[in-house]
């Protein structure tokens, strides 16, 4: 099938070429896109092609996600935590950890299609998550992969591996991956963090990963705290540690956040294969300091759970980065698109040519290829998607989403945020 936008201003989302054309696209994990002069006369369309006039609006390429968290999509609003955090760990240990310990396969799945549908009505349609539900770790990435694909996301998932819990609670974590993987879904071998991760699961998480040819995907030195602990107990720095056990090695590994890294770790993790993902909005919201990445040219964005839309994330971190980096509006964007590059590099399907947005973005002044990026820094919203398509698929029509009813998901999500809420307070 074939969908045919007419009258597009289409801004090719590298070149940053502007023109106003037609498109026609694929639909398909593999589909493609092509730029036509004119739609074909209603005789020469198959069956279930579909026309979408685009005059006045604007088309370019969708959004990926870097790094999420579906699993924190019913935390808002949540009663507090009986104590105070008074630093990141207690913030884990208090509020995150309460939580994910409560989650069981229903409740990550109304998480998965909550955050899968606002992701989807600010133009993501790509999430790259990190999951955690250490009493319902097995079956929850299937759950969340068919979650994914009744909205109509693309994905790389990976479950958080830690000894937090105990070694039986880091051996599922390690099957939950054996058995995904082995079944031929695209994912990376996912690990919380070094303080949470002793040398015994790092190694096999490590060689789980070479197993299936992916990376690992791990939060890297969000607070000074992670450097003290791993220098404490294994005499190393964190980067240091994850090169010893090989994770910067091992192709598509991306490593969150990387705060605190010293100018040795940064020249380790710049030369290597791994790709690092910024998520400044929940640096500022866990107190743990802001850092530039200008170091790296494998740099990409992503929500850490805070919320779905790539755009503000884009623009908290232009915002951010005039303080720690001085970055500039180009730089911003091209970081913002890194995402195609890295997934183009593992060759997980559903991040193509056909994944576009169709924008109502009113310019009250000129825009242009050299423009642009001003543009994308200060004036894109994610409100101005409209329309949204996945895989050459519709699947959010004048920002609705058309894939499932948005009223169930909703409704569902707060049935199970109640469940969940009832058994954090020791209800159920
Ligand atoms: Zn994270």
């Amino acid at each position: 099938m074939t969908l045919y936008l007419k009258n597009a201003l289409y801004l090719d989302y590298q070149s940053l070429d502007f023109q106003q054309t037609g498109l026609a696209v694929e639909e398909g994990p593999q589909g493609g896109l092509r730029l036509i002069k004119a739609v074909p006369p209603l005789p020469e369309r198959q069956a279930g092609d579909r026309v979408i006039d685009c005059r006045g609006k604007l088309v370019t390429r969708s959004f990926v996600c870097g790094h999420h968290h579906i699993y924190s999509a019913l935390s808002r609003g949540m009663p507090p935590s009986p104590v105070v955090p008074a630093n990141f760990a207690e913030v884990l240990e208090h509020v995150w950890w309460r939580l994910d310990k409560c989650l069981d396969n229903q409740m990550t799945e109304a998480s998965a299609l909550f955050a899968a549908m606002g992701c989807a009505k600010r133009g993501v349609t790509f999430i790259i998550d990190h999951h955690a539900s250490p009493f319902q770790i097995r079956g929850s990435l299937e759950t969340i992969a068919q979650a994914f694909e009744r909205v109509g996301v693309g994905h790389l998932l990976c479950y958080e591996i830690s000894d937090r819990d105990g070694p039986q609670k880091a051996q599922d974590g390690l099957d939950e991956h054996d058995d995904y993987l082995a079944g031929g879904r695209p994912a990376l071998v996912g690990l919380h963090a070094s303080f949470t991760v002793g040398d015994e699961t790092l190694k096999k998480s490590v060689d789980l990963a070479r197993k299936y040819q992916t990376g690992l995907h791990i939060h890297v030195a969000e607070a000074q705290s992670d450097q003290e602990d791993c220098l404490a107990r294994h005499q190393l720095r964190v980067a240091q540690r994850l090169h010893k056990f090989g994770v910067l090695d091992q192709p598509h590994s991306i490593l969150g956040h990387c705060v605190h890294l010293d100018e040795h770790e940064k020249k380790l993790v710049a030369e290597s294969r791994a790709w690092v993902v910024q998520s400044c909005e929940s640096n500022q919201n866990n107190n743990v300091g802001l850092t530039g990445y200008g170091w790296t040219p494998r740099v990409m964005l992503g929500v850490d759970g805070m919320h779905n839309d790539m755009i503000r994330s884009a623009q908290a971190a232009y915002l951010a980065g005039q303080s720690s980096e001085g970055i500039s509006p180009a730089a911003l964007y091209a970081r913002f698109r890194a995402a195609h590059r890295y997934l183009a590099e593992t060759g997980a399907p559903g991040d193509g040519d056909n994944n576009l947005v169709i924008m109502n973005y009113q310019n009250p002044t000129p825009l242009h290829r050299d423009n642009f990026p001003g543009h994308f820094a200060f004036g894109f919203s994610g409100s101005d998607v409209e329309t949204v398509v996945s895989q050459g698929r519709v699947i959010v029509e004048n920002g609705r989403l058309i894939t499932e009813d948005e009223e169930s998901l909703v409704a569902y999500a707060r049935e199970q945020a109640r469940r969940l809420w009832d058994k954090m307070s020791g209800g159920l």
